[in-house]
């Protein structure tokens, strides 16, 4: 697989969750709380999802944001800094658990990732409500994260889907 069909094969997968996680947010009352975008970037997915959500809160984690794309959340919405300082303080000063947990963070390189593995699913523990999802870029090994298979407009192995329970 070329290194673009192996983009774009994540991109759909990304997508696909991303719309499948929302639909289910719009109807699903019994799951309260904020969707976390965790990494910001170019906003495209935090864009795609504030787009389709209604009546919930989105809060966002990053180091910084890029004017350039024009696409800034609320101030109240937007905890800048390293995530794994930021969430600790949004826990701590009673931030609501989330229902979701979108973390986009890999910078496409194998170490990243990897070090990502030592901290991320901690996070995203951290922040979930019970039954809380977690759409993640990477893969996350942890048992309180049982792993959900795909749905079938996202090829396995390009995006990851876990529950935690
Ligand atoms: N989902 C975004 C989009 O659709 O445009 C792309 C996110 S980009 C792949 C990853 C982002 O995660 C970068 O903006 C980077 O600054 C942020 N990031 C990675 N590790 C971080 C950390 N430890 N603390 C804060 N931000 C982090």
């Amino acid at each position: 697989m070329s290194r673009l069909d192996r983009f774009i094969a994540r991109m759909q997968a990304q997508r696909a969750l991303l719309n499948q996680v929302c639909s289910e947010l719009n109807t699903d009352v019994a799951l309260p709380g904020p969707f976390v975008e965790l990494g910001l970037g170019n906003a495209r997915t935090y864009d795609h999802v504030r787009e389709r959500l209604t009546g919930r809160r989105i809060i966002v984690f990053d180091r910084s944001s890029d004017p350039k794309h024009g696409v800034i959340p609320p101030p109240a919405d937007f905890c800048v800094g390293d995530i794994r300082e930021t969430v600790r303080t949004y826990v701590e000063a009673g931030g609501a658990p989330a229902a979701v947990v979108h973390a986009d963070l890999g910078d496409g390189s194998a170490a990243y990732n990897a070090e990502l593995q030592s901290w991320l699913p901690d996070t995203c523990c951290l922040l979930l409500q019970p039954k809380g999802l977690v759409l993640s870029s990477t893969q996350l090994h942890d048992r309180r994260l049982r792993q959900l298979d795909v749905t079938a407009d996202a090829k396995a192995g390009f995006y990851f889907s876990y529950r935690f329970d």
